[in-house]
C-alpha cells in the first residue's frame, strides 16, 4: 500500500482526471441507454455489447465475446452475447472486476421522454436503463480509464463485463460465464456489481427465492349442479386460508441479521404471483358452465440466510398435506419453478471494506452496509463461480428500477466513478 501522503496525492489526481470527464460520462450513458437492449427478447445485444467491447479495446484492453449458445432464450434473432474487457497489471496484485449487465425490462407506460434517445435534464440522465443499469456501468468505464490515465501503479488486472439476461435470471449471462471459470479465483478476485443499490450504499448479499406452483384437483360437472362435481377453485381457497392464518403470521415474526433494505423485508415474505381456476369465459364473454377442475398458484416465496430451502419447501409441503389429511377430495400436485439461496458476502472482506473506506472519502460519509431484497447476479458469483468477495455498488436509486422516467442523476455518477477508481486502485494494491 503506498504511504498516506502519496495516497492522497492520487486520490486527488484521480477524482480532477474524474471531474474533468464529466461529459464524457454523460455521453457514455446516453450511448448506452441508445441500444434498446430489451429483456426479453433479448434486442440489441450484439451491437451493445460491440460498442464496450470496441472501447475498451482502444483502451489497452484484450477484448472477448462469449455467446451463450443454447441458454434460454438464445437464437441467431437474439445472441445472448456478453463481452468481457480484461487488462493485466503491472505485476502480481490481485484482480478487481466490474459486472454490469446490459438488459433492460420493457419500458411500460408512463413516460414523458422517449425512454432510448438518451435524454439530459436538470442535472439528470432519463431512459430505460440509465439507473438499472447503464449509469453504473458508464461509472465504472470511466473510473477504469481515469485509473489507468492516471499513471498510477497497477500491479492487478482490471476487468470490465457487459453480460445479458440478468432481469431474467441470469442464465445467459454471470451464470453462463461462471461455468466456465470467468468469475473464479485466481483470474478475478474481487467483483463490484453497479446494480442501482444509491450512491452511498454498499449492498453485500441478497435474499433468496422460491417459485414454485400449486394446482388444486377437481371434477368437472355441469355448473348447474355443482354437487355432482368437484371445486378445484374451492380447494385453493383452503389452501390460501391456510396460508392466512399459519404460514403468513410464521413468516411475519421470522427476523433476519441481513441488513435488508426496505425493513419490511427483513422477514419471510410470501407473494401470491397469479392464480388461475377454471375454463376461461368464451367469445362474447360467456362463461363456461362448469365446476373447475383445476386451480394453479404461483408463490413468490423470498427467504432469508437463517432459513434453509429445503426447509422453506417442507413448510408448504407440510400444510398442503395437512388438507389431503382433513378436507374430503384435496388433491394437489406442486412444481418448482425456480430457487436461489441466500447470499452476503463478509462487510469486513477486502471489496467490501476498501468501497466502504472510498465511499467515506468522496462523500465524506460512512456507508450503510445493505443487502438487497431480490436476487442479482452476485449468487452465480458466488455459488457457481465459488468467489466470496463480491458487492453490488452503483450510483442509481434503487426505487427508480424499472419505473417509467428512470433517470440517474450525474453528480452520483460522477461520485460512484471516484469511489469506484479509488477501491479499484487501494484494491489492486493489495496482495493476490
Ligand atoms: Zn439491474
Amino acid at each position: 500500500m503506498p504511504n498516506d501522503i502519496a495516497a492522497t496525492d492520487m486520490a486527488e489526481s484521480l477524482f480532477e482526471v474524474i471531474d474533468a470527464r464529466r461529459d464524457e460520462l454523460v455521453a457514455l450513458t446516453c450511448e448506452l441507454i441508445r441500444f434498446p437492449t430489451i429483456n426479453p427478447p433479448g434486442e440489441a445485444y450484439q451491437p451493445c455489447a460491440e460498442f464496450i467491447g470496441r472501447r475498451l479495446q482502444a483502451r489497452g484492453f484484450a477484448v472477448q465475446y462469449v455467446r451463450a449458445l443454447g441458454a434460454p432464450g438464445d437464437s441467431d434473432n437474439y445472441p445472448r452475447i456478453n463481452v468481457i474487457a480484461r487488462r493485466e497489471g503491472s505485476g502480481a496484485g490481485p484482480c478487481v472486476h466490474f459486472n454490469s449487465h446490459i438488459d433492460v425490462v420493457q419500458t411500460g407506460s408512463g413516460w414523458t421522454v422517449d425512454p432510448f434517445a438518451g435524454v439530459v435534464r436538470d442535472g439528470k440522465v432519463f431512459g430505460r436503463g440509465a439507473c438499472d443499469m447503464k449509469g453504473g456501468l458508464a461509472a465504472s468505464i470511466i473510473a477504469v480509464e481515469a485509473l489507468i490515465d492516471s499513471g498510477a501503479r497497477l500491479p492487478g488486472a482490471l476487468e470490465i463485463s457487459g453480460t445479458v439476461d440478468e432481469e431474467s435470471g441470469g442464465y445467459g449471462g454471470v451464470h453462463h460465464l461462471a461455468e466456465r471459470g470467468w468469475f473464479s479465483p485466481p483470474k478475478v478476485n474481487h467483483v463490484i456489481i453497479p446494480e442501482p443499490l444509491n450512491v452511498d450504499r454498499v449492498c453485500i448479499g441478497h435474499r433468496g427465492v422460491w417459485w414454485a406452483e400449486i394446482e388444486t384437483h377437481g371434477r368437472i360437472a355441469h355448473g348447474s349442479m355443482p354437487f355432482l362435481g368437484d371445486c378445484a377453485v374451492r380447494h385453493m381457497h383452503a389452501v390460501i386460508e391456510r396460508f392466512e392464518r399459519e404460514l403468513y403470521p410464521k413468516l411475519a415474526a421470522r427476523r433476519t441479521d441481513m441488513p435488508v433494505v426496505p425493513s419490511g423485508a427483513r422477514s419471510s415474505t410470501l407473494n401470491i404471483n397469479s392464480i388461475h381456476g377454471g375454463q376461461a369465459e368464451q367469445q362474447g364473454g360467456y362463461p363456461a358452465p362448469c365446476v373447475p377442475d383445476s386451480c394453479r398458484m404461483v408463490i413468490d416465496r423470498r427467504l432469508l440466510i437463517e432459513e434453509s430451502i429445503d426447509g422453506v419447501k417442507a413448510e408448504v409441503v407440510e400444510l398442503l398435506e395437512q388438507l389431503v389429511r382433513e378436507r374430503a377430495g384435496f388433491r394437489y400436485r406442486l412444481r418448482d419453478i425456480f430457487e436461489v439461496i441466500p447470499t452476503m458476502a463478509d462487510r469486513n472482506g477486502p471489496v467490501a471494506r476498501h468501497t466502504a473506506a472510498a465511499i467515506l472519502r468522496v462523500l465524506g460519509r460512512a456507508p450503510e452496509f445493505i443487502c438487497s431484497p431480490g436476487t442479482y447476479d452476485q449468487k452465480h458469483i458466488d455459488r457457481v463461480g465459488k468467489l466470496k468477495d463480491c458487492i453490488a455498488y452503483g450510483p442509481g436509486i434503487l426505487d427508480l428500477a424499472h419505473q417509467p422516467d428512470e433517470y440517474v442523476v450525474i453528480d452520483d455518477m460522477v461520485a460512484s466513478a471516484k469511489v469506484m477508481a479509488l477501491a479499484a486502485w487501494s484494491l489492486v494494491n493489495q496482495r493476490a
